[in-house]
């Protein structure tokens, strides 16, 4: 025997067969409380999907520490043999929910560690850099990225026109439309901070850092044949994949480490170290291993842990801070009012957001959807006389500290020796890729510059390619001109 079906106030409920009329062939009645409680809990079962990264996947893991870094930060998380738990986020950037896993795109990589010290959240993405280096460009990038308002289709000319009339997206769009673009699975791709951070040691030094989550499975990625065949056939291939590979015991795994750049080195530095359009070369800044990443159980129910996961940059712990990089500084407001809009202002008591190693002692209280409160005796107000919590300098730091030139200004990034919008996009197809990954990103490029670009726009990817390479610029000329003289045949 199974337990009777009730209501969700737990009243026993008659049946799931039919519902009640005035007879057989007669209207339904309003009073049939249980049917219309199960009608209108269906038309509330979603929260608005995220403006970005809404088709997303997770698990949950810890984080071993392996390696000695305490002489760069006092991070409990981070010192040697620390263990803490986490959990995951990966997804895809423009695609709605639903939307096919191997969409060429970036993929987001967020991590929350659940520390003694409250929730640290790390918001990555697959790519060491962005499109992007100031946040108020970031709602105009992203629409280019969707959907018309007319038709309601993507568009790979709006895609285009945004990209080559603001051309410090050329990194990141090389590498999008690189082999990375499109990784085998989620396993199968490296994580980054990408942004610039702070780390603060115990004397108080703070140091400029960048995290690199680097697969232990081996970078593997899909050909665009590849991807759109699969796009057909399981729109939820990454999903699945991570989700199996993780029931069978196949634990994914990432190495950590970082870049560590003392404070004094930034200004020197021949690119600005907080453009999140560089990235900081690892010839002058070498890998410094942290520790050991795995992902080790799957989400007893997705809606609540993934879909309600609430990742946000301001969550930072003591021993870690912020840099003078916008748009990391743009995101720390962004995403939690996201959260708030998106599933409420209580959002940190959901389950997947509720510290699991650290007490709460906050004094916000009440709100829609609030679950748990401090004791009736405990003030809600600071500061107060009976014993209520109060904040500690000594437990806590400042995260946000770093000298400044204090003039207020709407001014782009200083620029450094060797800054340009198009020079590390050039490394990158010059010196990094081989032959064949040239050539695939070259055919990437014209495949999808054919899926609709027109004139003006036409000619200025032309030449934002030429900007990046020469000759990879007229092998994408001489490709798209070839598609277009073919399809005019
Ligand atoms: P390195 O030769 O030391 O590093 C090149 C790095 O490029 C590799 O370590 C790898 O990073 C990454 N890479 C390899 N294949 C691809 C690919 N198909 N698409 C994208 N990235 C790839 O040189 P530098 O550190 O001086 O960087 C040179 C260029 O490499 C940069 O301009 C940048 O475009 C790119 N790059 C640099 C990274 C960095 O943090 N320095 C990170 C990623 C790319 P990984 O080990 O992270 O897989």
């Amino acid at each position: 025997m199974t337990e009777p079906t009730t209501t969700n106030t737990g009243i026993p409920v008659q049946s799931d067969d039919e519902s009640l009329t005035a007879g057989a062939q007669g209207p339904i009645l309003l009073h049939d409380h249980y049917l219309i409680e199960k009608l209108a809990q269906f038309n509330r079962e979603r929260v608005p999907e995220r403006i970005v990264h809404a088709k997303g996947s997770g698990a949950y893991g810890e984080l071993v520490v392996t390696n000695d870094v305490s002489r760069y930060t006092k991070a409990k998380l981070f010192q040697p043999g620390a263990r803490t738990e986490s959990l995951a986020r990966f997804s895809t950037v423009a695609g709605e929910q639903g939307s096919p896993d191997t969409w060429r795109d970036p993929r987001g990589f967020a991590v929350k560690f659940y520390t003694e010290d409250g929730n640290y959240d790390l918001v990555g993405n697959n790519t060491p850099i962005f499109f992007i280096k100031d946040p108020i460009k970031f709602p105009d990038f992203i629409r280019s990225q969707k959907r018309l308002p007319g038709n309601g289709l993507r568009d790979h000319n709006m895609q285009w026109d945004f990209w080559t009339l603001r051309p410090e997206t050329a990194h990141q769009v090389t590498w999008l439309m690189g082999d990375r673009g499109i990784p085998k699975s989620y396993r199968h791709m490296n994580g980054y901070g990408s942004h610039t951070y702070q780390w603060i040691n115990a004397a108080g030094e703070r140091f400029w850092v960048k995290y690199h989550f680097k697969t232990d499975q081996g970078i593997e990625f899909l050909t665009q044949a590849e991807a759109d065949r699969i796009a057909g056939e399981d729109a939820d291939y990454h999903r699945k994949d991570l989700w199996e590979a993780i029931e069978r015991g196949d634990f994914p795994s990432w190495t950590v480490y970082v870049q560590v750049m003392p404070v004094a080195e930034a200004e020197g530095y021949r690119f600005n170290p907080f453009d999140l359009t560089k990235v900081w070369s690892h010839k002058d800044y070498p890998l410094i291993e942290v520790g050991k990443w795995t992902l080790n159980r799957n989400p007893r129910n997705y809606f609540v842990d993934i879909e309600q996961a609430a990742f946000e940059p301001s969550n930072v712990v003591p021993g870690i801070g912020f840099s003078p990089d916008k748009m990391l500084l743009g995101r720390v407001f962004a995403y939690a009012d996201a959260h708030r809009y998106r599933i409420g202002t209580n959002y940190a008591q959901l389950p997947p957001n509720q510290a699991r190693a650290a007490e709460v002692n906050s004094y916000s209280k009440e709100g829609a959807m609030r679950y748990y409160y401090n004791e009736p005796n405990v003030p809600v107000y600071a500061p107060n006389s009976f014993g209520g919590p109060h904040a500690d300098p000594e437990k806590s730091q400042d995260d946000g500290i770093w000298d400044f030139d204090p003039a207020i200004v709407r001014a782009g990034y200083l620029q450094h020796a060797e800054d340009g919008d198009f020079t590390q996009a050039g490394i990158l197809v010059r010196e990094v890729l081989d032959d064949a990954q040239r050539k695939r990103l070259v055919d990437n490029i014209v495949g999808h510059v054919l899926g609709g670009v027109r004139e003006p726009v036409l000619s200025r990817v032309f030449q934002y390619w030429k900007n990046v390479d020469a000759d990879l610029g007229k092998r994408v000329e001489e490709g798209v001109r070839a598609g277009l003289d073919g399809s005019q045949s």
